[in-house]
């Protein structure tokens, strides 16, 4: 058996992982799909659960020796449960992307039509994107938000009763109002469609009692548990009971072979801090932030799109101020901030250098920043941007948000 440690045995890893963990603590990181797990949940990642074997679910294993791996395994389901008031739970989809062609594989025929948002107005690449498998085996049509920037329910009907799809799909990915998932249910009921949620990115927010919870009223949610809800790299599938045998065949054996069961386990521990009273301020926060950031940039004369936020995220056209989105990542990523460059709804720019930048509140939220923090960052963001061009600037700006990231030391026990 090898003892070796990382340090000694594998130090180009050991560095780069180092180098990394550096480049967390010293950043302001804004991507509004990151965050920062637990030391707790980084121990479950990193613990023997690895080496199990475990096809099938809790009680009904095709290999021997999985009685603690079940305990592990319940245990997430159990809490998912909870949080989100579901009736049923799959913990072992690897991620948000196969958790949504698993759910469409397991409610749809090949051929059968989605209908999902518009990529541009805040859609995600698996709800249709062209260069995605499954825009190849459903046929997906989109809605669109209107001039508010809210989801056009006038419009998402007139699609359903012209397009009759089989599935109706809501949740984004850089969409920052709320969704009213009765209205939508509503909808789908009247031209026979099943309902689909992907909380991918507000999951946090739900489970924190922040944000409008669609797992009672629709058939089938997806999600990520790496977003706002703060666990490890995985997704999650949760559906009302008379679905579950669906999803369950769809997920073990129809798409994925043995279930990671130390990321099941990181799952749990994230989630047994989620069911904590900490984890609602945390939510709370989260949109506090966002609030702050949505004021400043309005007050610096930006164009927030969907007219602000609701959530976690907002996206901003920066064109008016002369850059595009990708230069304005490139500056602020040497300013220290990182987010990144996105379509905004019917982006007249390329997607490679889009128009706008999302940027979100989770991570920030997470080192324990607060108001005063972000009207020094929305300060920072507006002056990088207006001198984008200007590399000494941007250097002197990233000492500052180095200054700042000191005071909110992100893992002080992790050497
Ligand atoms: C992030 C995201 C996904 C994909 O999740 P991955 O874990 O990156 O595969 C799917 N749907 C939405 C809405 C997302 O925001």
């Amino acid at each position: 058996m090898y003892t070796h440690s990382l340090k000694k045995f594998d130090p180009e890893i050991y560095t780069s992982i180092k180098k990394e963990q550096q480049r967390e603590e010293e950043g302001l990181e804004m991507i509004p799909s990151e965050n920062f797990v637990s030391p707790a949940v980084l121990e479950a990642l990193g613990s023997v659960l690895t080496n199990k074997y475990s096809e099938g679910y809790p009680g009904k294993r095709y290999y021997g020796g999985c009685e603690f791996i079940d305990e592990v395994e319940q245990l997430a389901i159990d809490r998912a449960k909870q949080i989100f008031k579901a009736e049923h739970v799959n913990v072992q989809p690897l991620s948000g992307a196969p958790a949504n062609l698993i759910a469409y594989s397991a409610l749809l025929k090949p051929g059968e039509t989605i209908l999902g948002m518009d990529l541009s107005h805040g859609g995600h690449l698996t709800h249709g994107h062209p260069v995605t498998f499954s825009a190849g085996i459903y046929h997906f049509v989109g809605y669109k938000t209107n001039a508010e920037g809210k989801i056009d329910l006038d419009n998402l009907r007139a699609m359903a009763l012209e397009h009759k799809p089989k599935l109706i799909l809501v949740g984004y990915s850089a969409y920052s109002r709320e969704i009213e998932y009765e209205k939508i249910k509503k909808i789908a009921d009247e031209v026979g469609a099943f309902t689909m949620a992907d909380i991918a990115h507000i999951a946090g927010l739900i489970a924190g009692g922040e944000m409008n919870n669609p797992v009672p009223i629709f058939d089938v949610v997806t999600t990520t548990t790496h977003k706002t809800l703060r666990g490890p790299r995985g997704g999650m599938i949760m559906c009302k009971e008379k679905f579950a045998k669906a999803v369950d065949k769809a997920v073990f054996p129809g798409m994925q072979g043995g279930p990671h069961e130390n990321n099941i386990a990181g799952k749990a521990v994230a989630f047994k801090e989620a069911l904590e009273p900490e984890f609602r301020e945390y939510a709370k926060q989260i949109k506090k932030n966002a609030k702050i950031l949505e004021t400043e940039f309005k007050k610096f004369g930006y164009k927030i799109c969907f007219g602000g936020t609701d959530n976690h995220l907002l996206l901003i056209d920066v064109t008016p101020k002369g850059l595009s989105g990708k230069e304005a990542q490139i500056a602020l990523d040497k300013a220290g901030i990182t987010v990144n460059k996105n379509m905004i709804p019917d982006d007249p720019r390329s997607p490679m250098d889009p128009s706008g930048i999302r940027l979100g509140t989770p991570a920030l939220t997470t080192r324990g920043m607060k108001e005063t923090e972000m009207k020094q960052i929305a300060a920072w963001i507006e002056e990088a941007i207006l001198n984008f061009k200007d590399d000494a600037k941007l250097a002197e700006i990233k000492n500052r948000v180095r200054g700042l990231t000191k005071k909110f030391p992100l893992y002080p026990t992790l050497k």
